[in-house]
């Protein structure tokens, strides 16, 4: 009797491990293979993911991600039927450089302005006294500034300590920054920047247009930044 069991028990582990070790074999070489290929495709998806996010795109697809710096402090207004009709801009081929007309007053302030129901006009950016920036119309909507250029600019008023309309050192700094990051986020020239003074003849921005020199400065810095 022990003469029998025993080549049966040593058969049966002979027979049977060479069934499961060949499945194993197999699963062992084929998940690294699957693994190898993956992690790199996935990694390159991954990357391309976040290049195309962040820079990538045609201008309406970037203007609708409406992604301003850090440095933009971001109050959209409510749609109002007239300073934000919510109309969707065309596209945009210029910046368009106003001044509020109002000496001494903030950024908030007419920002404030803005929001409310009976106010006729608005503007994408409100650059204040000290150098803030407020963003009150999202990038891919119509803002109520430039009149027949509303379809195709993005606007910018600066607020202005008197009635010469100059700006502060503190607020030219900030609509040359923000001049040259909209021309670059547009993909349009940083040379691409007008007056309201260029499209009606209204005395907008006054001191640009007092001194076609200082106009010309500012496109310079623009171009420069
Ligand atoms: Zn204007």
């Amino acid at each position: 009797m022990p003469a029998t069991t025993s080549p049966r028990s040593h058969a049966a582990p002979k027979r049977a491990a060479p069934r499961r070790k060949p499945p194993q074999r197999r699963r062992k070489g084929k998940k690294p293979d699957l693994i190898r290929i993956l992690i790199p495709v996935l990694a390159l998806v991954v990357v391309v993911g976040i290049v195309v996010n962040l820079t990538g795109g045609d201008q309406m697809t970037k203007l609708a991600r409406d992604r301003t710096p850090y440095w933009v402090d971001k109050q959209i207004i409510a749609i109002n039927g007239t300073g934000r009709r919510g109309e969707k801009i065309e596209g945009v081929t210029d910046i368009a450089i106003h001044y509020t007309g109002n000496p001494g007053t903030t950024a908030q302030q007419n920002h404030d302005f803005y929001d409310q129901p009976e106010t006729e006009v608005s503007s994408h950016f409100l650059i204040g006294l000290e150098g803030e920036v407020i963003q009150c119309i999202p990038l891919d909507e119509k803002s109520s500034a430039t009149n027949q250029r509303n379809n195709d600019t993005l606007s910018i008023e600066v607020c202005h300590p008197d009635a010469t309309g100059q700006f502060t050192q503190a607020s030219y700094d900030s609509l040359v920054r923000l001049t040259a990051w909209l021309c670059d986020y547009c993909d349009i020239g940083r040379d691409r920047v007008i007056r309201h003074y260029d499209v009606t003849e209204k005395l907008c921005p006054l001191y640009f247009v007092d001194h076609p020199e200082a106009w010309e400065q500012f496109k310079a810095d623009v171009a420069a930044y």
